[in-house]
């Protein structure tokens, strides 16, 4: 049986490792406010581990999903650390919707340590967690993504090679931008015309059977904006991030991205504005105060 440990059990982290305690692997798991691993290992046969290197010391296939990839990359080194408790020859597959770049000094680190790694964000929210129905995008060696596919498969339905380490980090990245993209202008579209007297509940309903729907348009409004619900699944802070590190892969492949910039520009400012806790949706409350209006 493959022992795995999972480290990061936030909003999308804890049902990705239940989805791993469910599908029978050994597992144990490490979060930082040590409350959440109890809770944890409460509700499955998992083991919590007091520290990262605890956490790590004889799996084979090592999860991470985190806020950032800084905070991977802070959690090796140390007494407490990862690299203090990595056996060589295991695998380690970070699930944060990281950076390239900061995924590529963390795989060297690793390979002086005969760990192997690969960037492997997920897509499709808590709910998708839940069912095991992620979208898996990875980066690394072909090989090592074939090791921890049975591991994957636990949690991620569609499961692609996008390429070389930091590959799925920038894929995901991408995808998250053109969320961003999709609730900033279906918010200033909606809000217009809301103001201008047309139902957003009829608006959408046309939307939804033309050429402007997306995701955002089919089920993010209706069932967070029209609702007034804003269920917080997706910090905006954590979308802020990712937008920031599209805009910053675009300016560096020297790509003219004035749409990835300023929508990095306006999430940072929603970010600001509605603070830590806030839903990546409720960022139309910013247009929504500033336009007077209510999406409804
Ligand atoms: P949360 O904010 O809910 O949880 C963050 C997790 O990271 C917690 O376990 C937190 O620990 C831990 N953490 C944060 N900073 C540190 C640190 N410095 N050292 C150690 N642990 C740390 O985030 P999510 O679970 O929502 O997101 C995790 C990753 O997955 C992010 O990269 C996000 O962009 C991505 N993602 C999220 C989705 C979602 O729908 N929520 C969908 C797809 C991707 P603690 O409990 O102690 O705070």
């Amino acid at each position: 049986m493959t022992t795995v440990a999972f480290l990061g059990l936030g909003a999308i982290g804890r049902p990705m490792a239940h989805r791993v305690a469910a599908a029978g692997f050994d597992l144990t798991v490490w979060n930082r406010t040590a409350d959440r691993s109890r809770e944890f290992t409460a509700a499955t046969k998992a083991r919590a581990a007091a520290t990262p290197a605890e956490a790590v010391r004889g799996a084979q296939v090592v999860i991470t999903c985190l806020s950032t990839s800084q905070n991977v990359a802070a959690l090796l080194d140390g007494p407490d650390g990862l690299l203090a408790g990595l056996e060589r020859g295991a695998l380690f597959v970070d699930c944060t919707s990281g950076d390239p770049s900061t995924s590529a000094r963390i795989a060297g680190r690793l390979a002086e340590h005969d760990v192997a790694f690969i960037d492997a964000p997920v897509s499709g929210g808590t709910s998708g967690a839940e069912k095991g129905i992620l979208t898996v995008m990875v980066g690394g060696d072909a090989a090592a993504l074939e090791r921890a596919r049975p591991v994957l498969e636990s949690f991620g339905k569609k499961i692609v090679h996008c390429g070389a380490v930091g590959a799925g980090d920038a894929v995901k990245a991408m995808n998250n931008a053109m969320l961003a993209i999709h609730v900033w202008s279906t918010g200033e579209c909606m809000a217009a015309l809301a103001k201008a007297g047309v139902s957003p509940r009829v608006a959408l309903d046309v939307v939804n059977a033309s050429s402007g729907r997306s995701n955002t348009s089919e089920n993010l409004f209706p069932e967070r904006v029209l609702s007034r619900a804003f269920p917080r699944t997706f910090r905006l802070a954590l979308l802020d991030k990712d937008i920031g590190i599209a805009a910053q892969v675009a300016r560096e492949q020297k790509i003219p991205s004035p749409i990835l910039q300023l929508t990095a520009e306006l999430f940072r400012m929603a970010h600001a504005e509605l603070g830590e806790e806030a839903d990546h949706v409720e960022a139309v409350r910013v247009i929504e105060r500033l336009g007077g209006t209510e999406i409804k």
